[in-house]
């Protein structure tokens, strides 16, 4: 069964292209990482290629070392920055797996033993709160 075509409109594109804000914590050439809007922990991030991929089965395979490079580096920040014992990497694929914007992308959510996650595409954070946590990342990465 073929996926659908990428839709260049999607909000992480958006987000790619500076059309739609976004918390920032880590740009290099090939990935971007910034904070889910309705996060299911504090400092929960969003890891992306910034070339055009709907998920893990139509990405060309060049573009997830570096996703997975970067997913890496912002799980020790975020296990740094919020003193985290563990760290959930989490993605999707199709809608019937539970994903909701189709644009590639790993999440990244500290985790404390049982202490319970905030439920997926739950509730917005505050703005402020979240320039605090990415801040929080940024400084672990060491800028
Ligand atoms: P998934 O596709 O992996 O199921 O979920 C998409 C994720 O993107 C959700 O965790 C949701 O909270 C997050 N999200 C949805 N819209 C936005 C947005 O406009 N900005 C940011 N930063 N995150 C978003």
């Amino acid at each position: 069964m073929s996926a659908p075509a990428y839709d260049n409109d999607n909000i992480f594109a958006k987000i790619l292209r500076g059309e739609l804000p976004a918390h920032k914590v880590y740009e290099d050439d090939d990935t971007f990482a910034f904070l889910d809007i309705m996060p299911r922990a504090d400092g929960h991030t969003l890891v992306i290629p910034k070339r055009p991929a709907r998920n893990i089965l139509d990405a060309d395979p060049a573009l997830l070392a570096p996703v997975m490079a970067t997913t890496q580096k912002i799980a020790r920040a975020i296990m740094a920055a919020f003193a985290a014992p563990g760290i959930l990497v989490q993605q999707f694929n199709e809608a019937d797996a539970g994903q909701v914007v189709f644009h590639l992308h790993f999440h990244v959510i500290p985790r404390f033993g049982d202490q319970k996650l905030r439920p997926h595409t739950g509730q917005m954070a505050d703005q402020a709160v979240l320039a605090e946590n990415a801040e929080k990342i940024r400084a672990a990465l060491g800028g």
